[in-house]
């Protein structure tokens, strides 16, 4: 065949669906450009990691130095050992998970998942956790959203740390609007829509891994349905932490 100008040509099927859906920054949703990865180069110089002093248990910032454990965990009694979050879920983190959730910016896990695992190398390394298990959703919410964020931020993190991502919990119920409940109520209503897969053997150390902590409700109920299904310490990690002020 002759050969024309078009011999320079490299079929790049992600290329092409560059063009067609711009990949986006993580951070401000500008599109991409081609050798940007996850986030801009503006938003890259400026990734805004959580710093210390972090409350020791669920690693939210702390403003008086002299604690160690923020106000909320100072009063609660925690179902998991200790968990992180590598952003305060605030400002453009803030606005950047509420487009993953809700807006289709499901490719936002990848960025979450890099963050973490680097913001979050000592811990794991501490803890050993053997599998990452994301919270799930209803079946009715999946379908309606197409995905559930947590599990791709569980596997983004598994493909970066080794961890395998063991989807070892389900929802069985819709929550009920829980505004109203006391913690106890809450946390009782929260254990009902978890339920354990019967059919995998639980190891003894599980990460569990949310978008958002904020009262670490879900994350309690999760680590207590685990714990009944033999698990002996739960810790977490999450794309963001709510700040103090506003648990
Ligand atoms: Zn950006
Ligand atoms: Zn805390």
């Amino acid at each position: 065949m002759e050969e024309t100008g078009t011999k320079h040509f490299i079929f790049r099927p992600e290329r092409i669906a560059d063009a067609v859906y711009p990949r986006r920054c993580a951070l401000c949703d500008a599109p991409l450009l081609p050798r940007e990865r996850m986030v801009c180069r503006k938003c890259r110089k400026n990734i805004p990691f959580l710093e210390q002093p972090l409350c020791l248990s669920c690693g939210r910032p702390i403003r008086d130095s002299g604690e160690e454990y923020c106000e909320s965990c100072r009063g609660t009694r925690h179902f998991y050992i200790r968990g992180f979050a590598p952003f305060s879920y605030d400002g453009a983190v803030r606005d950047s998970i509420l487009r993953m959730k809700y807006s289709h910016r499901a490719e936002y896990a990848a960025f979450y998942a890099q963050s973490s695992a680097v913001f979050g190398r000592g811990y794991l390394d501490e803890w050993c956790p053997e599998a990452i298990v994301p919270i799930p959703v209803h079946r009715d919410r999946l379908i309606r959203r197409g995905y559930n964020q947590a599990a791709l931020f569980a596997r983004e993190l598994s493909k970066r740390t080794g961890i395998p991502c063991v989807e070892a919990l389900a929802r069985v119920h819709s929550t009920k609007p829980m505004k109203e409940l006391d913690p106890e109520e809450r946390h009782r209503n929260l254990i009902r829509a978890f339920r354990a897969d019967p059919s995998i053997r639980m190891p003894s150390r599980i990460l569990i891994a949310d978008d958002i902590y904020t009262t670490g409700a879900t994350v309690d109920a999760a680590a207590a349905v685990l714990q009944r299904a033999g698990v002996r310490e739960v810790y977490f990690v999450c794309a963001a932490v709510a700040p103090g002020n506003r648990a």
